[in-house]
């Protein structure tokens, strides 16, 4: 891209904060940084590409905010405290006015959590955006999927339902003017809130943790599957929005459904064992964040996702067939 060094200086310098562990930053082949002795650095990519995740009509805002909280997230599931990041951007042209948009919603939430962009690539193509999130933690401290235990309680932080009622409003093209709820539910698709500082505080309380990116059954499978156990869930203990309620006219079970299969949350859902819920109740209620317990870890095998999650109503087993999320692909 011809005026690729202006850009890159006018969007990507300023904006920025500086960090003591930065030993280079942009502007040579490769950035430097030091990491605290005994530390290992946890490392994590996702993209976005417009039409896929994202539409192409977004406000830039919400798609630089998204694509650096998809990658907190992430950080976040390991336990993590992130640092360092760096940004890949494809744009078919240099369109200053989507980029100012695009840095308030990437630097804004950047500076949140003190983390410095040390590098990257511009060039030009179809638009879409890689990001590289990378945090410190304290050396074998991680929080992996593969620790759950038999009688582990299974937690998910927020509320879920509402990023899927976020998805389906943002592609109903045929409502010209949109409820306030609707406006509601579509922001919270693009706004998740990355709980990093939470996860870094309950760190040592959990046996396993990851972010729900693809829906929490799917995810929560991949818990199950690498630790070889299998869970029971009582649907009555996700946690619902008031929103989500009304947008499905008071049907709980169409809300539960959609809880469970609802993608793009970016809520962490972790495992503990039943002797740490008064810690890990301390530690929320001191950050001010919510989480439930929805269900356990049971001691069988994993076999597959539709025998090793058991759906319930508090005692009565459920025989729900639900869809797994998908991204909008087809839909654009
Ligand atoms: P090279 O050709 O050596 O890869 P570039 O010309 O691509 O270098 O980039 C010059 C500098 O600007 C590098 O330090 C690179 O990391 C940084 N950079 C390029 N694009 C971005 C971006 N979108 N965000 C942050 N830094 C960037
Ligand atoms: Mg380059």
């Amino acid at each position: 891209m011809s005026s690729e060094f202006n850009l890159i200086d006018k969007f990507f310098v300023h904006g920025n904060l500086t960090r003591e562990d930065v030993d280079l930053g942009i502007g040579d082949d490769c950035a430097l940084v030091t990491v605290p002795e005994n530390h290992q650095v946890a490392i994590t990519t996702d993209t976005l590409a417009a039409g896929t995740h994202f539409l192409a009509t977004a406000s830039p805002i919400s798609v630089g905010y998204k694509a650096l909280a998809s990658n907190l997230s992430d950080i976040a599931a390991m336990g993590a405290k992130p640092t360092w990041v760096s940004l890949a951007l494809t744009l078919p042209e240099p369109d200053e006015e989507w980029l100012n948009g695009f840095c308030e919603g990437f630097f804004g939430l950047a500076k949140q959590h003190h983390v410095q962009l040390i590098g990257g690539d511009t060039t030009k193509g179809p638009l879409s955006i890689t990001i590289t999130v990378q945090g410190i933690l304290p050396r074998g401290e991680a929080l992996t999927r593969k620790g759950a235990k038999a009688g582990d309680d299974i937690y998910v932080t927020g509320l879920l339902g509402d990023s899927a009622a976020g998805l389906e409003v943002l592609l109903n093209t045929s409502k010209q003017i949109k409820t306030e709820l609707e406006l509601e539910l579509e922001r919270r698709h693009y706004y998740s809130t990355p709980r990093v500082e939470l996860a870094q505080r309950l760190r040592h309380l959990c046996h396993s943790a990851l972010d729900i990116s693809d829906g929490l059954i799917s995810d929560l499978a991949h818990i199950l599957k690498q630790s070889n156990v299998r869970a029971y869930i009582d649907v009555d203990q996700l946690p619902i929005s008031d929103e989500l309620m009304q947008y499905f006219a008071g049907s709980r079970e169409q809300c539960q459904k959609t809880a469970l299969t609802s993608g793009e949350e970016y809520e962490l859902c972790f495992t503990a064992p039943k002797e740490n819920r008064e810690a890990i109740k301390q530690i929320t209620t001191l950050l001010n964040q919510n989480v439930s317990i929805i269900g356990e870890i049971v001691d069988e095998p994993f076999t597959n996702i539709q025998d090793s999650v058991q759906l319930h109503r508090q005692i009565s087993k459920l025989d729900w067939t639900l869809h797994g999320y998908d991204h909008f692909r087809s839909n654009v």
